[in-house]
C-alpha cells in the first residue's frame, strides 16, 4: 500500500500508517472524511508545535531543519534538543496527526512559510537529504 493517483480520475489517494485519508469514487478513503476546517486547524496546530519544539530547543521560531530533526525524533532517533519531557510528548501527538492527516509540515521556501506536505512527498525530500540539514 502506497500513495497513489487515481488513474480514472487523478484525485490524489494519500495512504498513512491510519490507512488512506484521501480518495475519490473509485477508490473511497479508509478514515472518514476529515471537514475542511478540521483539517486546517490540525495543520497549524502543527505548525505551532514544531515552532514551540524549536524555540524550546535553538530559541528560534523555525531552526533550519527542524522539521527533519521533528521528523527522525518522531521515528524514535535522538536529537540533541529535542530531549525534553514536553518535547517527547508534542512529537508523540505530532506523529499521531501526520499519520492520520497524510502530511507533514515543512520550511517551504517559494512561500516563505511553513506549509504541509504530502508525507510521501516529504520522505522523497528527506531521504535525498541524507540527513544534513545545512540548508
Ligand atoms: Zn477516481
Amino acid at each position: 500500500m502506497s500513495s497513489f493517483n487515481c488513474e480514472h480520475c487523478g484525485a490524489p489517494c494519500l495512504d498513512s500508517p491510519a490507512g488512506y485519508t484521501t480518495g475519490c469514487e473509485h477508490y473511497p478513503p479508509d478514515v472518514p472524511k476529515i471537514p475542511d476546517i478540521i483539517r486546517q486547524c490540525l495543520i497549524e496546530w502543527m505548525v505551532q508545535t514544531v515552532q514551540e519544539i524549536s524555540e524550546d530547543g535553538w530559541a528560534a521560531t523555525w531552526y533550519s531543519g527542524i522539521e527533519h530533526l521533528a521528523w527522525d525524533a518522531m521515528h524514535g532517533k535522538k536529537i540533541d534538543g529535542l530531549h525534553f519531557y514536553s518535547t517527547k510528548r508534542a512529537l508523540r501527538k505530532l506523529k499521531e496527526v501526520s499519520d492520520y492527516l497524510g502530511v507533514w509540515v515543512h520550511w517551504d521556501k517559494k512561500v516563505g512559510e511553513p506549509r504541509s506536505i504530502p508525507v510521501g512527498v516529504w520522505v522523497k525530500i528527506h531521504e535525498a537529504k541524507g540527513g544534513r540539514i545545512d540548508d
